[in-house]
């Protein structure tokens, strides 16, 4: 299994041996091992080559001859390239094509085909790109690893990467609190284990949780050491998942800077990736700040437009679940997804593959399709939300008029309470008042600590609300939804058939204060800092999808 990808440890630690080996050689042991180095490094020269070169080769993958064909070249993962392998797979597993899992007779050739062209177009690409044939060399997480880090560089204009943590988005965004409890307990056992021990006992410690049935949980070791632990719909390969990482950052060899918490996010993300890709159905992704940035739009040139359109190929059902609603104006929905509408459009996705996309809006309050003209329309009330018992019952407050009354005294309630916190903080605020939500929105710069005060204290505030509700830091502004996420994704899959451990949800709100922090218990979920790292994890989701269901 991952034949060639561990090298002996003393590659490259040795100068005096680094010497001694061709150019070649010595190229690939930088790149293996040296890329973050070199990333923080001072040398202009070699920022340009470790940061240019990750993006050209991004482009790569988008020749101009349209979206078609650009997806046909993405990523290349599923080479038989000899480099590391999806978790739990063997070298052999990947190289005798199969249907995919359930796809039509058609789509299937084509995914095949793609596959197959893919192989050829790398072929060719390693030819051109002397780097990229290097960085076979390492696992694939961690070339997408050193991709993220350089678009980071770029992006947010360092003249280096200061650290794998999430500083560069932190100055962009602000603050983007860490707390979770899981990563807060891995970071603690830092203190008295090495890395890889933290890691293994952690993961020996959720397999046995995970092999208690789920009443019962709360008494396993790490239910108690780790109260607030949450749900876990799958045992993580922890230490792989480190192995993986190890390869890019060199975690294990650093004998004085532990893991930081976001580097721990990443270990999970990572071996999340790999529990799930064998039985994932149903991917859902947050929209501000995980698929484009905060109050931006979907645009043409969206990396991942690419990962989207390839999981719905392979089968895999993609939804957006946002706080976003419109009610009763799909046009909006669409003016924000703008460019990946124009993209399902361009490739011509058969009515099998659009049927695969989903927009859940307002939390959970409305839920859009593409139609034939490639543009979003409402899914009608009865069809997805009514026709359940459960989901019925769960949307009560949607279904009288007496539920509509609750809904509106429950919006003053809350509004009252947004106005008077803002004033009170002396925050000029506008107010959006909606048919499920009423935010509040700065007129002017503030802190992210004052949004944060008026979000717990509207949680607390509105803790005895018999609807239900989520309050949240937008980040820019806070929120308080009728509904949230949770019930929106348990409806979505009901809907769709899936269950929580057919599920993945993406998204950048998993603190306190969070709107995604509801799903937890709804499926399993990667918790990612900024696009980018979306698109880093869909590219190694995408590539053990393929992997396993494929070829
Ligand atoms: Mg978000």
């Amino acid at each position: 299994m991952r034949a060639g990808q561990r090298q002996p440890p003393s590659r490259g630690d040795d100068p005096g041996t680094k010497k001694k080996k061709k150019p070649a050689a010595a190229r690939r042991e930088r790149d293996a091992l040296g890329e973050v180095l070199r990333v923080m490094g001072d040398s202009a020269t070699a920022r340009a080559s470790s940061v240019e070169a990750p993006l050209d080769e991004e482009r790569a993958d988008k020749p101009a001859g349209g979206r078609g064909a650009r997806r046909g070249t993405a990523d290349g993962n599923n080479d038989g390239d000899g480099g590391s392998d999806a978790f739990g797979m063997e070298d052999g597993e990947k190289k005798t094509p199969t249907p995919a899992y359930d796809a039509s007779g058609a789509e299937k050739e084509r995914v095949v085909k793609r596959a197959t062209e893919r192989k050829s177009s790398d072929v060719e690409r390693s030819q051109d790109w002397s780097e990229a044939a290097q960085a076979r060399e390492v696992g694939r997480a961690a070339q997408y690893m050193r991709d993220l880090i350089s678009r980071q560089v770029k992006s947010n204009n360092l003249s280096r990467a200061g650290s794998l943590a999430d500083s560069t988005v932190l100055r962009r965004k602000g603050r983007l609190k860490e707390q979770d409890p899981f990563i807060e307990f891995i970071v603690d056992l830092f203190k008295t284990h090495e890395t890889e021990e933290a890691l293994a006992k952690a993961e020996k410690w959720l397999d046995a949780a995970i092999a208690m049935p789920p009443t019962k949980r709360r008494f396993a070791n790490i239910y108690r050491q780790v109260p607030k632990l949450g749900y876990f719909f799958h045992a993580l390969p922890l230490s792989k998942a480190l192995a993986e990482y190890d390869e890019f950052c060199a975690l294990t060899k650093r004998k004085y800077v532990r893991p930081n918490f976001a580097e721990v996010r990443h270990i999970i993300n990572i071996a999340q990736v790999h529990a799930s890709a064998r039985e994932v159905k149903l991917v859902t992704f947050d929209a501000d700040g995980t698929l484009y940035a905060d109050g931006k739009h979907f645009e043409e040139d969206n990396q991942m437009i690419d990962k989207i359109i390839q999981l719905m190929e392979v089968g895999v059902h993609v939804a957006i679940v946002t706080a976003a609603g419109y009610p009763g104006d799909a046009k909006k929905f669409e003016q924000r997804l703008r460019g990946l509408l124009d993209s399902f459009k361009s490739a011509r996705l058969s009515a099998d593959v659009r049927k695969r996309f989903h927009v859940m809006g307002g939390e959970c309050n409305y839920l859009l399709e593409v139609n034939d003209e490639y543009e979003l329309e409402f899914v009608p009330n009865e069809k997805w939300r009514d026709v359940d018992s459960m989901t019925r019952e769960m949307y009560w407050f949607a279904q009288s008029e007496e539920g509509r009354k609750k809904v509106d005294a429950f919006l003053d309630r809350a509004e009252k309470f947004l106005t008077d916190e803002a004033e009170h903080l002396q925050i000029d605020v506008d107010v959006m008042r909606k048919e499920y939500a009423v935010g509040v929105l700065p007129r002017s710069g503030t802190v992210y600590e004052n949004l944060e005060e008026i979000s717990i204290g509207a949680m607390i505030e509105l803790s005895d609300a018999e609807v239900p509700y989520c309050a949240f830091n937008g980040g820019n502004d806070v929120f308080v939804d009728v509904g949230n996420k949770n019930i929106g994704l348990v409806t979505l899959m009901k809907f769709l058939g899936y269950e929580g451990h057919q599920t993945l949800h993406v998204g950048d709100r998993f603190t306190s204060t969070g709107n995604d922090t509801k799903v937890r218990d709804a499926c399993s979920i990667l918790w990612v800092a900024s696009p980018d790292e979306t698109t880093f994890f869909m590219r190694l989701l995408y590539r053990d999808i393929v992997n396993m269901r494929v070829l």
